[in-house]
């Protein structure tokens, strides 16, 4: 079975236990407004065009018809390789034996994680992948957000589940991530009764969820399970023009005010 990917990140140190390999998964059914990932939103290859270095010389924009330049723009010609697809459909085998050329490195040192975007929304794709991944460590990022079958399926056969908790309420989760968290909530249920291993993770976003009610909440809804609070990544709205999205300006300060994991309950910890 066929995936997309856009980015295969090695030696990461965030995504898990010790050093891994990160698969990203393009597509998301979100649309969370701080998203640091635009590219990762759309299930399809697309045209992303750095800015970091444009001369805005303009060589780009002329008709190209050579065969690799699908998008009407020419991916070869700019003098700075400002441009590229960012998606590549795999073969889930050819995948895993790309992946497992670090798998001595990868089963003593950490493993691998599949991330997005979000994995969950390419399920059958992503099973097909960690059964051929099954003799390292596979550890997946998800916010959560698919059937409850398809979720109970997949977290079956993986290591460590690191799932979002993002806001606690409802309404507020429509409107900041442009769905309701039932199904998450829902899952959140079927994960804690598992007998897996997992982490739950909240964005620290600045008036949005690191205010105290949400993260009461949150600590409610984790019932002692652990909660990583992660920092919000303000370098994300640079990335946006470059798959030609507009980033949603609601975030009005550009820290959040927490720093640490002091005074909140003994199971949160910061990244
Ligand atoms: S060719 Fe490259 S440097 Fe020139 S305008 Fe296009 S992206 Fe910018
Ligand atoms: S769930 Fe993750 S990838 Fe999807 S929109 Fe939200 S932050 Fe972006």
């Amino acid at each position: 079975m066929r995936g997309v990917i856009f980015d295969i990140k090695e030696f990461a140190q965030h995504d898990g236990d010790g050093v891994r390999t990160t698969v990203f998964f393009k597509g998301c059914p979100l649309r969370c407004i701080w998203c640091h990932n635009p590219e990762g939103l759309s299930p399809e290859p697309e045209l992303y065009v750095g800015t970091n270095g444009c001369t805005g010389c303009g060589l780009c924009r002329k008709p190209c018809d050579h065969p690799d330049c699908v998008y009407g723009r020419c991916l070869h010609i700019c003098p700075q390789g400002l441009l590229r697809v960012s998606g590549k459909e795999y073969e889930a085998r050819t995948l895993a034996e790309k992946v497992k050329k670090s798998a001595d490195f990868l089963s003593e040192n950490g493993g691998v994680t599949l991330s997005g975007g979000e994995p969950l929304m390419q399920w059958e794709f992503a099973l097909e992948l960690i059964r051929e991944l099954k003799s390292l460590h596979i550890a997946i990022e998800t916010s959560g957000y698919a059937d409850a079958d398809v979720f109970r399926k997949v977290i079956s056969e993986c290591d460590l589940v690191m799932m979002d908790l993002k806001l606690a309420d409802r309404e507020e989760h429509k409107k900041y991530t442009g769905v309701y968290n039932d199904k998450i909530l829902a899952n959140l249920e079927i994960l804690k009764s598992s007998g897996k291993d997992f982490l739950l993770r909240t964005p620290l976003i600045p008036g949005i969820t690191d205010t105290d009610e949400n993260l009461a909440a949150i600590a409610r809804l984790a019932d002692g399970a652990p909660v990583e609070l992660l920092p919000y990544n303000n370098l994300a709205p640079a990335k946006y023009p470059s798959v030609g999205r507009e980033y949603t300006k609601l975030i009005v300060e550009s820290e959040s005010r927490i720093k640490s994991a002091d005074g909140l309950p003994g199971n949160f910890s910061f990244r």
